[in-house]
C-alpha cells in the first residue's frame, strides 16, 4: 500500500485595522453597519473619481512584512485585476501583481514534538476588498460597505505537511497580527480569511501534483477539518485509479463536507495591467525607519527569552506570550518582584488569567497592576499574609484599586504567626472535638488536615497554616 503525504499552501487575506478604506475616506470597518451606508463615489467606482492611497495601510503592510522576515520593496506598484462580478462595482480590483509591497519571508512554527516547521512566504501584496453578495429567496442582494477595505494578501509556498500544521500556521499568524496591532484577525468576522491549496503525493516524492483550492473556511477548526476531508477524498480518488482535477471547493461547515464550486480560472483571465490612476509607492529608508521605530520584540523571540532569562518551562513561556499585553504584564511583575519568576508565572496563569477570562479583558486593563501582584507575592514570602489570603487579595485589589498593603491594614488580614495565639485556638478545637482527637490518636493521621481547616476557619483564614499544623500535631501526640 502506498503511503501518502499531503502538501498544503495557504493563501490568507488579512484586513488591516486602519481608520479609513485604502483609497477613500469611508470608515474601514463597517461590520454591523446597515448595508450600503458606508460608501462613496470612490469605493463604488463612479465615473471620474480618483483613488488616493492610504498611508496607514502601506505602513501596516510594511510592519507585517518585517515581522514575517520578508523584504519590503523600495518601489512597488498597484495593478488592475479585471473580472466581472456583481459585488465589484468598478469591474476591476486594485491590487498588486508583479511588483508587490514585499517579497519572501517565513513564519516558524514550533511543533509539539520539538521540531520547527518553517513555512516560507512567496509574496505579500496590498489590495482593496470587494463587496458582499447575499442570495435570499430567489433574489440577490449586494452590499458595497466592504468595497475598498484594505487587505494584505499573503501566499505561502507549499511547505505545510498536515492539517495540524495548517492550523498552527493560522494560530501563529493570528497571534502575530494581534501582537503587532495591525488587524483584529477575527476569522469569524472575516478579518482573517484563508483559502487552502491541497494536493497529495506518495511519501518521499518531491513532485507537486494537481491541487484543489478550498474556499469559505471561517475558523481555524474548519480549516483543519476541510483539509482532512479533502486529503482523504484525494487518496480515495487516486487509489481507485481516478485523477485529481484542479477544482475550487466550497466548505460547508454545518455538514462538514466540500462541494465543487467551479473549475479554476487561469491568471490570464484577469488581464492585469498597471493602475493608471495611482503612482508607485516609494518606500525610502527614512520612511521605513519611521514605520519601524517602535517595532516590538516578536512572540517567538519573547517566548525563548522568557525561558532563558526567567528559567520558565516552555509551557509557561508559551501561555505567557500568547498575547502581548499578558507577556508585558508578566515581565513587569517579575521585575518588580525580583524573586523566583516561576512564582509570578504560577499566580498569573492560574488566578490572574481566570480573572481576565471572567472579565473578558486584556491584562493591560486590570486594576491589579503588575506591581500589586509583586507586592502580594512579597507579603506571602515575608509571611505577612498566607497564600489563601494572598489569592483573596488579588480580587480585592482588582475591585477597589487600592494597594495590597493598604487592604491588609484596613481589613486586618495580616497573618497571625504568634505561637500563643494559635496554640490557644488549637487547644480549643481539640477540646471541643474529642471523637476526632480519639480517631486521630488511634492512627487516622490524615485527620490532621481537618484540624488545620478548623483552626483556619476559627481564625478567619489568617493563621500561619504551617505553624497551626505543627502545633496541632504536637498537641495531638500528647
Ligand atoms: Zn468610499
Amino acid at each position: 500500500m502506498t503511503e501518502y503525504e499531503v502538501v498544503i499552501g495557504l493563501e490568507t487575506h488579512i484586513q488591516l485595522n486602519t481608520q479609513t478604506k485604502i483609497f477613500c475616506s469611508c470608515k474601514a470597518d463597517s461590520w454591523e453597519q446597515p448595508p450600503n451606508t458606508n460608501i462613496c463615489p470612490v469605493c463604488t467606482g463612479l465615473p471620474g473619481v480618483l483613488p488616493v492611497p492610504n498611508e496607514a495601510a502601506v505602513e501596516k503592510a510594511v510592519i507585517l512584512a518585517t515581522a514575517m522576515h520578508a523584504e519590503p520593496q523600495s518601489l512597488s506598484f498597484f495593478d488592475r485585476k479585471n473580472y466581472f462580478y456583481p459585488d465589484l462595482p468598478k469591474g476591476y480590483q486594485i491590487t498588486q501583481y508583479d511588483r508587490p509591497i514585499a517579497v519572501g519571508g517565513y513564519l516558524d512554527l514550533p511543533m509539539p514534538d520539538g521540531r520547527t516547521r518553517r513555512v516560507t512566504i512567496n509574496k505579500l501584496h496590498l489590495e482593496e476588498d470587494a463587496g458582499k453578495t447575499k442570495n435570499e429567496k430567489g433574489k440577490r442582494y449586494i452590499d458595497f460597505n466592504r468595497c475598498g477595505v484594505p487587505l494584505v494578501e499573503m501566499v505561502t509556498n507549499p511547505d505545510i505537511r498536515s492539517a495540524d500544521e495548517a492550523a498552527q500556521y493560522l494560530t501563529r499568524l493570528r497571534q502575530l497580527l494581534r501582537w503587532l496591532g495591525i488587524s483584529e484577525a477575527d476569522m469569524e468576522k472575516g478579518h482573517l480569511r484563508c483559502d487552502a491549496n491541497v494536493s497529495i503525493r506518495p511519501k518521499g516524492s518531491a513532485e507537486l501534483n494537481t491541487k484543489t483550492e478550498i474556499k469559505n473556511v471561517n475558523s481555524i477548526d474548519a480549516v483543519r477539518s476541510a483539509i482532512l476531508v479533502e486529503t482523504e477524498r484525494q487518496i480515495r480518488e487516486v487509489e481507485s485509479g481516478g485523477e485529481i482535477k484542479p477544482w475550487t471547493l466550497d466548505w460547508d461547515d454545518n455538514r462538514k463536507s466540500l462541494h465543487k464550486m467551479r473549475s479554476k480560472e487561469t491568471e490570464a483571465d484577469y488581464r492585469y495591467f498597471r493602475e493608471p490612476d495611482l503612482l508607485p509607492v516609494h518606500l525610502d529608508d527614512d520612511w521605513k525607519e519611521r514605520i519601524l521605530a517602535d517595532f516590538p520584540e516578536l512572540p517567538l523571540a519573547r517566548r525563548q527569552r522568557f525561558m532563558d532569562t526567567y528559567a520558565l518551562p516552555e509551557y509557561d513561556a508559551e501561555v505567557l506570550t500568547s498575547e502581548r499585553s499578558l507577556s508585558e504584564y508578566f515581565e513587569a511583575a517579575a521585575q518588580a518582584y525580583g524573586g523566583d519568576a516561576k512564582q509570578v508565572s504560577n499566580w498569573l496563569m492560574n488566578d490572574v488569567m481566570r480573572m481576565l477570562n471572567d472579565a473578558n479583558i486584556p491584562a493591560s486593563q486590570l486594576r491589579l497592576r503588575p506591581e500589586h501582584l509583586a507586592e502580594i507575592l512579597k507579603l506571602v514570602d515575608a509571611k505577612a499574609i498566607n497564600n489563601a489570603i494572598g489569592k483573596k487579595l488579588l480580587k480585592k485589589v482588582e475591585k477597589s484599586g487600592k494597594s495590597p498593603a493598604e487592604i491588609v491594614e484596613a481589613e486586618g488580614l495580616a497573618q497571625v504567626s504568634d505561637d500563643s495565639a494559635i496554640r490557644e485556638i488549637c487547644q480549643k478545637i481539640i477540646d471541643s472535638n474529642p471523637a476526632e482527637v480519639e480517631s486521630c490518636r488511634s492512627g487516622k493521621e490524615s485527620l490532621i488536615g481537618w484540624f488545620v481547616g478548623q483552626v483556619m476557619r476559627e481564625m478567619r483564614g489568617k493563621a500561619d497554616p504551617q505553624m497551626a499544623r505543627q502545633i496541632l500535631s504536637e498537641l495531638l501526640k500528647q
